[in-house]
């Protein structure tokens, strides 16, 4: 929690939700529809709002989006749902500002606002002046894969960056007397993710003014790992009185995100407690037990309980005791047990203390997305399971996929039209590949490069 040192964030309204001060942690998503397809966005907008989402996301790479993303608020207010929406916008200012005439909030990526700071500047100076009048919010949306080369070569591709790069922003909100803001300074490492926003968090308090942080791990991927690795980046950041507002990036439905950022805002809200009944350190190996009443719920204790603690090296080592209720109500026993195994491994490896089997970077997919993101990524990760420690991509769209993939080895990047690029880290080896013949290609050029 926040101590009484600490200077509380600024509230910042979006729409009918306010973000920051000491509001509750605010749940949020996004589709993963393409936002021209009007029907399937209202539905999945629909749905998501249903499922919890205080606030929606949607993508907009071009004008005509920002057409229908007008026609989706109308259709939804008009069933009564008042859900605030987000334009996720990227490389146009103008696509920007013309979403900030329609939407509640605008998430602008700083590292491809635009290549030349000073246009940087004045454009954003004229997105701030449109935001005032339309009462619209924005997010300054950083991710670790796409800093600008500007800022890297002054400080590296580092959390130090990440925050410096931020910081200018925020004077420039300040020049502009802007204060409507939300930040985020999202990376898949959850190491890199939970230093550059300490490091943002420390330097807006010696500030003495701090804007709502946005916490995610981005491109966490799915299943059990996807959780681990969002539980473990957010819960430490949370359990310090960091971050205002949550957003888990699961490469599945995103209304699967929202039980889990539920959680975490319920727990770091002090409406739910652990269930750890048991806990012994001796050295740094913690022995913990547990009367968990579901599987999913020992998965989400056993991260947030334990995933700071490995992320800071308080302790290099966790055993799982104790026991979960199965569907069907029966106890099962986790001591010595294959699945205790399994999740101290994926904590360990979600805490970047030791990698069992490859690491991998899965966006979540959205509107770019050109291909059946979730069922490839699986099926990379099954062919892959072999490649112990190396870190293997898989994206989907050509616009930002390769910008995001950090400091992924290889990388799958949906071009769209059936067509993949392969990537060698930042290089792109083969362009153009038949979907149908990508993954064996992939391992192919990673079997050739050993
Ligand atoms: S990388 Fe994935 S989430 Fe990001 S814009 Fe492309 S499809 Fe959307």
């Amino acid at each position: 929690m926040k101590t009484n040192d600490n200077i509380r964030s600024l509230e910042v309204r979006v729409g009918n939700v306010v973000i920051g001060g000491d509001n509750p942690i605010v749940v949020q998503t996004m589709c993963n529809t393409h936002t021209a397809d009007i029907e399937a966005s209202v539905a999945q907008c629909r749905r998501l709002s249903d499922a919890g989402a205080q606030m929606i996301r949607l993508t907009v790479p071009s004008m005509s989006d920002v057409e229908a993303l007008g026609e989706i608020k109308r259709r939804l207010r008009e069933m009564g749902i008042d859900t605030p929406l987000v334009a996720d916008v990227h490389f146009s200012s103008d696509i920007a500002i013309a979403a900030a005439k329609v939407v509640e909030k605008v998430r602008i990526n700083p590292g491809n606002f635009h290549r030349d700071h000073q246009k940087a500047r004045e454009q954003f100076a004229s997105l701030v002046k449109v935001c005032k009048e339309y009462g619209t919010a924005i997010r300054i949306g950083l991710n670790h894969g796409s800093l600008g080369e500007r800022i890297t070569n002054m400080y590296g591709n580092t959390p130090l960056a990440m925050k410096e790069a931020v910081m200018e922003w925020l004077e420039m909100c300040a020049e502009n007397e802007f204060e409507n803001v939300v930040v985020s300074l999202k990376a898949s490492n959850t190491y890199i993710m939970t230093e550059a926003y300490r490091l943002l968090y420390k330097q807006m308090q010696e500030n003495g003014k701090v804007y709502p942080l946005h916490l995610g791990v981005t491109e966490a991927g799915n299943g059990d790992a996807g959780r681990i690795k969002s539980a473990v980046g957010i819960s430490a950041l949370l359990s310090e009185g960091i971050g205002d507002t949550v957003r888990v990036s699961l490469t599945e439905d995103p209304e699967n995100e929202i039980p889990v950022a539920e959680y975490l805002s319920d727990r770091y809200g002090r409406r739910l407690h652990s269930c750890m009944v048991g806990l012994s350190i001796e050295g740094k190996i913690a022995i913990a037990s547990y009367h968990a009443p579901s599987k999913e719920r020992l998965l989400m204790d056993f991260s947030c309980d334990f995933g700071k603690r490995l992320l800071d090296k308080e302790i290099d080592q966790v055993l799982l005791k104790g026991f979960y209720i199965d569907e069907n109500g029966s106890q099962v026993m986790l001591d010595g047990s294959e699945y205790a195994s399994y999740l101290e491994d994926e904590l360990m490896q979600a805490a970047r203390r030791r990698f069992y089997r490859p690491e991998y970077v899965a966006c979540p997919g959205c509107g770019r997305t050109m291909y059946n993101l979730e069922s490839t990524f699986n099926e990379v990760k099954r062919r892959t399971s072999h490649l112990k420690g190396m870190v293997i991509a898989v994206m989907g769209c050509i616009v930002n996929g390769p910008g995001e993939m950090a400091d992924a080895d290889w990388g799958y990047v949906g071009e769209g039209n059936g067509k993949v690029s392969i990537y060698k880290g930042k290089t792109p080896v083969l362009r153009h590949v038949p979907e149908t013949e990508a993954i064996d290609k992939l391992l192919q050029l990673i079997e050739q490069d050993k």
